[in-house]
């Protein structure tokens, strides 16, 4: 670091200069800054631009030189469960989704522990700022948010955090199937009683006495762990416990977030009991609004599209949690088009069964790509698109565009350094399509949010990452084995395939 002579003003201090970026500042006009610099001061970005202008205005102590190497706002991950991490990878291929919820996801919340919960989070944690992901919205479904927050405040990452299960008319996540045994034979098993959480509230009472506990958080301004309204959503809510959650919601200044639209069943059910399309009945309620954000959306009609954009509500778009599963929406959903219209979509990777990883790079490549295939046009969505929902959509979506999202003075130092030693990022002959379409979160080097270094050249300053990781793996052993759940091989036979390969061998 060093101030260029004949300045007519002396530099001021900093806390940290980011030096040398390829900056993808994300603000008004888009700018990129080839060879560009930040500094950072209490927590915030105090200035962003040319790095000799930059580096003759500031000096800091602490000098961090990305070597030409692309520098963004940290991503934001929207629609996401925690605490599931224990388990990722358990479902078998061959497990219907209708029996996911009771053969592991029950036995999960009547097991787990805080301990476990925390263990959970903080694998999760690790995860997201390893692949540039600075702040997380939970679905509010950590049954002691308690051990979220802390487990967030360890790894230094932003927590946007809900009460547990606020629900009146509890099926888990059957995603209201439970009457729906005539139309479809595959989903005979909705017509059993689905297990009891033992931890979750049971009544509307019950849940209007948990609603709103997180929002104590956010009485500090700066809070890195903050509070807002979940309902789970998928028809678990009766109208009445959804509007007092959005007033709740309203008073508090905060958004509020549920499931909605997630299968064709659980729209359907929810066509059923409005007597109408979801969002349609809900723009007409009043309840749909820009501080509603809804996890995957991948059913709507004209109508809500029409009504979603007109109202300035959110979508997270968690294209893999659908892929997964085979839900179609990638190829029949309307989030690219929601996009390009000019409604908010921001992106999700859901959970440890339904994306399998917490890295927000791959949400965003499969949007783009997937809407490419679904549209059949190259350039229906393209790299900028996917930086945008990361970013400035995951801002809006948690109502924090005022402070995250961009990189510009005033905001929240959540920025992300990468590194150009990796072959992807070799050649560069464009930064912004090596960083998307090559490199994504391989390159992942530093992280830094709300003006500390949580991850410095690939490693934790503040634990003990492996010894972490160790205890991570044996208390996920510890719970499959309490929950009584054996993990299974896929058993998915090819009979016709196998027939074929042993006739031609012979
Ligand atoms: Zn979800």
């Amino acid at each position: 670091m060093s101030a260029s002579k004949g300045q007519a003003t002396a530099p001021l201090p900093a806390d940290i200069l980011v030096r040398h970026g390829y900056i993808i500042t994300m603000d008004a006009e888009r700018r990129l800054i080839p060879d560009g610099a930040i500094a950072i001061a209490g927590g915030k970005i105090i200035a962003v631009g040319e790095d000799a202008d930059i580096a003759s205005r500031f000096f800091a102590s602490q000098v961090i030189d990305a070597e030409g190497a692309p520098v963004h706002p940290g991503f934001i991950e929207c629609h996401m469960h925690a605490s599931f991490q224990l388990y990722r990878g358990a479902l078998p291929d061959h497990l219907a989704e209708s029996d996911a919820f009771d053969t592991v996801e029950a036995q999960f919340y009547n097991t787990v522990n805080d301990e476990e919960e925390y263990l959970s989070v903080l694998l999760s944690a690790i995860e997201m700022v390893r692949s540039g992901t600075t702040c997380f919205l939970e679905a509010g479904t950590v049954l002691t948010p308690e051990s979220a927050a802390r487990a967030a405040k360890l790894v230094g990452i932003r927590a946007i955090l809900g009460d547990p299960f606020i629900w009146d008319q509890p099926q888990g996540f059957a995603q209201g199937k439970l009457e729906d045994t005539e139309s479809c034979k595959a989903c005979a098993s909705h017509g059993r009683v689905h297990q009891e959480l033992k931890r979750a509230p049971k009544t509307k009472a019950e849940a209007l006495a948990v609603m709103g506990q997180e929002l104590r958080r956010n009485s500090h301004k700066d809070a890195l762990v903050r509070g807002h309204v979940a309902i789970l959503g998928l028809g678990t809510a009766s109208e009445d416990l959804m509007n007092q959650a959005k007033d709740c919601a309203d008073a508090a200044g905060v958004v509020l977030n549920l499931h909605q639209s997630y299968s064709a069943a659980d729209t359907a059910a929810d066509c059923a009991r409005f007597g109408k399309d979801p969002l349609v009945h809900l723009a007409e309620t009043g309840f749909l609004d820009r501080n509603i954000v809804f996890g995957h959306g991948n059913h709507f009609t004209d109508a809500e599209c029409e009504a979603l954009i007109d109202r300035g509500a959110s979508i997270a778009w968690a294209p893999a949690a659908s892929m997964m599963w085979g839900h179609g929406s990638t190829v029949h959903g309307r989030h690219a088009e929601i996009y390009r219209r000019g409604g908010n979509i921001a992106l999700g990777s859901d959970s440890a069964n339904w994306s399998n990883d917490f890295d927000l790079w791959r949400q965003a490549s499969l949007a783009v790509m997937s809407a490419r295939e679904a549209h059949e046009d190259r350039t229906y969505l393209v790299a900028e698109d996917g930086l945008e929902m990361a970013t400035l959509g995951g801002a809006r979506a948690t109502g924090m565009l005022d402070r995250i999202g961009s990189i510009e003075s005033g905001k929240c130092a959540d920025i992300v350094i990468h590194t150009l030693d990796r072959p992807e990022l070799v050649p560069v002959t464009n930064m912004v399509r090596g960083l998307f379409y090559s490199a994504r979160s391989k390159s992942v080097h530093t992280v830094i949010i709300d003006g500390k270094v949580v991850l410095l050249a690939g490693e934790f300053p503040a634990f003990r990452e492996r010894e972490l990781l160790k205890d991570i793996g044996r208390a996920s052993a510890s719970l499959l084995k309490r929950m009584g759940v054996r993990v299974e091989a896929n058993n998915i036979p090819r009979p016709e395939r196998l027939g074929r390969q042993t006739r031609t061998a012979g």
